[in-house]
C-alpha cells in the first residue's frame, strides 16, 4: 500500500472517523495496487463492523463516476474505487490503446467525495500467466451491444467476478448507462451467490443532455454537438410513450428519425424488456415498463444511452 493515515475531525461519526483513518494522507484515497493486501485491510475493516460499498471504473473520472461514489459512501462506512483498464473487454480493433488514464486526477477527484481506498492491480496481478477462467453470462449478453463487440460480455462478467472477490462482501454500485452490463453482473453476481448487493444508479448528463462518459473526450467540437442526436432520440421515444405508443417498432423508428443524418453508424436501436432484454413480439405488454437502448458511432467515437421508458425521466 501506498500513503500514511489522516486524523478524522472532531464531531465525524465513529463510522466515519474509522473510514477517514484508512484515507491516506491530506484526506485522499489509500491507493493500493496488491488485491490481497486490499482484501485482507476490508476483512479487518468488516470485523470491527464495518460495512464495504465498491465501485468500479475504467477511471478517467467524471461527474457520473463521482454520483455513484457518493451513494456509495451514503450507504457504507468504507468506500473502495477500482480503476482497472480491463483488456479482455476490449476488441482487437477497439480503443484499449487510446483509452484516457490519469491516476493521479483520479485520486484527487475521489479525495473530494472522498473515497477511502482505490485499488489500482497492474495487468498482471488480475490476469496472472495460466489464468484460464472465464464468466459467461447467458443470454443477457447475446443481443443488443453482444453481436458487436465479441467477448466484450465475458470479460466484463470475469474481471467483475474478480474484482468482488478481491473486495469481498460489499454493495456494489453501477450506472445505469450501460444497462445491458448492469443487468449482466446482476444475473452472474445472483447465479455465483457471490455476496454482494448490487445496485443500479441514474445516468449523469451534461447540461445538454449528453450522458457522461470517458469517450466523450474523443469527441471533436463538431462530433460533441452532433453526439446529443442519442438523447434526442430517447426523448422523443419518451415522449411517444408517454402518449401511449406502446409499438416497440414505431418507437425504435421514432428514435432512428432523430439520429438519421447526425450519427455516422448505428449499431443499434433496441426496444424491449429491460429485464431480460429481449424484444417483445408484439406490442409492450400493459402496465410494463420498456428499455429504449442505443449504440450509435459519432466520428470513430462508439457511444450508448438508454432510458427506461415509464420509470424514468430523460
Ligand atoms: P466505466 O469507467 O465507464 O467502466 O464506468 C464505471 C461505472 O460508472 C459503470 O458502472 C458505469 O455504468 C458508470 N457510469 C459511467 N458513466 C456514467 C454516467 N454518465 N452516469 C452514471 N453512471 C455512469
Amino acid at each position: 500500500m501506498t500513503g500514511g493515515t489522516r486524523g478524522a475531525k472532531s464531531g465525524t461519526t465513529t463510522r466515519a472517523k474509522a473510514a477517514a483513518a484508512a484515507r491516506g494522507a491530506g484526506g485522499r484515497p489509500l491507493v493500493v495496487t496488491d488485491p490481497h493486501a486490499l482484501r485482507a485491510a476490508l476483512d479487518e475493516l468488516r470485523r470491527k463492523g464495518r460495512s464495504i460499498a465498491f465501485v468500479p471504473t475504467m477511471g478517467a473520472l467524471h461527474e457520473g463516476h463521482l454520483e455513484l461514489v457518493r451513494h456509495a459512501r451514503a450507504v457504507a462506512g468504507v468506500v473502495v474505487v477500482s480503476i482497472f483498464v480491463n483488456p479482455t473487454q476490449f476488441g482487437p480493433h477497439e480503443d484499449l490503446a487510446r483509452y484516457p488514464r490519469d491516476l493521479d486526477g483520479d485520486v484527487r477527484l475521489l479525495a473530494t467525495v472522498p473515497a477511502d481506498f482505490v485499488l489500482f492491480p497492474p495487468v498482471e496481478s488480475v490476469y496472472p500467466p495460466g489464468h484460464a477462467t472465464t464468466v459467461h453470462v447467458a443470454g443477457l449478453g447475446d443481443g443488443l451491444c453482444g453481436p458487436h463487440r465479441p467477448g466484450h460480455f465475458d470479460g466484463v462478467a470475469t474481471v467483475v467476478a474478480k474484482l468482488f472477490s478481491m473486495v469481498g462482501p460489499c454493495t456494489a454500485v453501477f450506472g445505469r448507462k450501460d444497462f445491458q452490463q448492469l443487468q449482466v453482473i446482476r444475473r452472474m453476481a445472483a447465479d455465483l451467490d457471490l455476496p454482494v448487493r448490487v445496485v443500479g444508479r441514474p445516468t449523469v448528463r451534461e447540461p445538454d443532455g449528453l450522458a457522461m462518459s470517458s469517450r466523450n473526450r474523443y469527441l471533436s467540437p463538431g462530433d460533441r454537438l452532433r453526439a446529443t442526436a442519442l438523447v434526442e432520440g430517447l426523448r422523443a421515444a419518451a415522449a411517444a410513450f408517454g402518449s401511449g405508443e406502446r409499438d416497440p417498432a414505431a418507437i425504435e423508428q421514432t428514435i432512428r428519425e432523430r439520429l438519421a443524418g447526425r450519427v455516422d453508424r448505428i449499431d443499434y436501436v433496441f426496444v424491449g424488456d429491460p429485464g431480460t432484454l429481449q424484444p417483445w413480439p408484439g406490442a409492450v405488454p400493459p402496465g410494463r415498463t420498456a428499455v429504449a437502448a442505443i449504440a450509435a458511432f459519432v466520428g470513430t467515437t462508439r457511444l450508448i444511452d438508454n432510458v427506461e421508458l415509464g420509470a424514468e425521466t430523460i
